[in-house]
C-alpha cells in the first residue's frame, strides 16, 4: 500500500516541489493549505485538502482517514519585509498556528516532522561558513517566529515521541525540470525571479541592492540552493528520522556552501539567457547581511544527500523555463 505523508503548505513554492518528490519516490503527498499564498494548481500530486493548519478537527480527520505518522511542514508566511511591518500577523500565521496544528497533531500520535525553517534564523553570521551551532540572532520576525518553532519542536518532541528535523533554508531559487510548477510569489522580491523577469521582459529591470558590502565585488553574497535539491533533502530527512529515536531531533542546514554574489548571479543571467538581464546599480537594501553562505556539511553526512542541480546556470535556466510557461 502506497503510504500517505501529509503535507503543510504543499501549495507553495517549497512545498509542491516537495510534493513532486514523495510521489516520485513512491509516497502519496496529502496536501493541506489554506491557499492564503499558495496556488490551489500547483497540487497536482495526491489529495487537496484546502484546510488551515489551525484548524484541529480537519487536521485530526485527514490524519486519520490517511493513517498518516509523518508530516512535512511549510505552511507560513514567509515575507522578510513584511514580517517587519505586521509582526504580530508572523506570530499568528507561524508560532501561534504552529501551535494548533502540532497539538493536533500530537493528539493523533504522529512520529515524524520534517519542518522548513530558514538561515534567517542566524541573523548577519560572521562565519565564513555557517554553523548549526552559531549564534540565533535573528533580525527580522520571519527568522524569530522560526526559530520559535524550532525551540518548540524540541521541548514538546521528548514529551509527546515524536522526532523532529528543522530545515535551515538558505536562498532557495529554481523551478521544477518539467517546469510544472516553479516560484510564484506576489510581489516577488527574490533576486532570480526578478533577474528572470526583467531579462524576458516580464517584469521591471533589476536593481542591484548594494555594491559596497565588505564583499569581492562590493554585492552580497548568498547560498542559493535548487528547490528540487531541498525537496529531495526533505525526503532524506525523514528516512533519516525514521532510522533515528524518537523524542529527539535537530536543525540542518540545507545549502551548498559556495557563494554567489549579485553581481555574479547577474552575469550568470547573461551567460544562460542570451542577454544582459537590464539592471541598475542602487543602493543598499535594508537589513541585508553582506554574507550568508551554509556549512551544508551536517545535512550531507546524516542524509546521504548533496545539492547536485544548484549551480547559477541551473537555478537560472529551470527558473526561466518556468517564467516562460506563465508568459
Ligand atoms: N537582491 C537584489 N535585487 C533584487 C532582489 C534581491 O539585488 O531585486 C539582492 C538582495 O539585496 C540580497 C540578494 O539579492 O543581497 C538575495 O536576496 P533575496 O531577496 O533573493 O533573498 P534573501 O537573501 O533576502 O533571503
Amino acid at each position: 500500500m502506497v503510504e500517505s505523508i501529509l503535507v503543510a503548505g504543499g501549495a507553495g513554492y517549497v512545498g509542491s516541489h516537495a510534493c513532486k518528490a514523495l510521489d516520485l519516490a513512491g509516497y502519496q503527498p496529502v496536501t493541506l493549505d489554506n491557499l492564503a499564498t499558495g496556488h490551489a494548481d500547483a497540487v497536482k500530486w495526491g489529495p487537496f485538502v484546502q484546510a488551515d493548519i489551525r484548524d484541529a478537527e480537519t487536521v485530526r480527520r485527514t490524519v486519520r482517514e490517511h493513517n498518516i505518522t509523518a508530516v512535512m511542514h511549510f505552511a507560513a508566511s514567509s515575507l522578510v519585509g513584511e514580517s517587519m511591518v505586521r509582526p504580530e500577523l508572523y506570530y499568528e500565521n507561524n508560532v501561534i498556528a504552529t501551535l494548533r496544528f502540532l497539538e493536533a497533531l500530537t493528539a493523533e500520535g504522529i512520529r515524524q516532522i520534517v519542518f522548513s525553517s530558514t538561515a534567517a534564523v542566524y541573523g548577519a553570521a560572521e562565519a565564513e561558513l555557517i554553523p548549526e551551532t552559531a549564534p540565533l540572532v535573528p533580525t527580522n520576525t520571519y527568522g524569530e517566529t522560526k526559530r520559535a518553532i524550532e525551540g518548540a519542536l524540541s521541548w514538546m518532541a521528548p514529551v509527546h515521541g515524536f522526532s523532529w528535523a528543522a530545515l535551515r533554508y538558505f536562498n532557495a531559487a529554481g523551478a521544477d525540470e518539467a517546469a510544472e510548477i516553479g516560484e510564484r510569489h506576489d510581489p516577488e522580491t527574490h533576486l532570480i525571479p526578478n533577474l528572470v523577469r526583467a531579462t524576458l521582459g516580464t517584469g521591471p529591470g533589476l536593481k542591484v541592492f548594494g555594491t559596497d558590502y565588505p564583499t569581492p565585488d562590493g554585492s552580497c553574497v548568498r547560498d542559493y540552493i535548487h528547490v528540487a535539491d531541498l525537496a529531495d533533502a526533505h525526503l532524506a530527512a525523514l528516512a533519516w528520522l525514521r532510522a533515528g529515536p524518537s523524542g529527539q531531533g535537530r536543525p540542518f542546514n540545507l545549502g551548498t556552501g559556495k557563494g554567489l554574489s549579485v553581481l555574479e548571479v547577474v552575469k550568470a543571467g547573461e551567460r544562460v539567457l542570451g542577454k544582459t538581464p537590464p539592471h541598475e546599480l542602487a543602493g543598499r537594501r535594508a537589513g541585508d547581511p553582506p554574507r550568508l553562505v551554509a556549512d551544508p556539511s551536517a545535512a550531507q553526512t546524516a542524509f546521504n544527500w548533496r545539492a547536485t542541480r544548484s549551480d547559477a546556470e541551473t537555478l537560472i535556466r529551470t527558473a526561466a523555463a518556468f517564467e516562460r510557461t506563465r508568459m
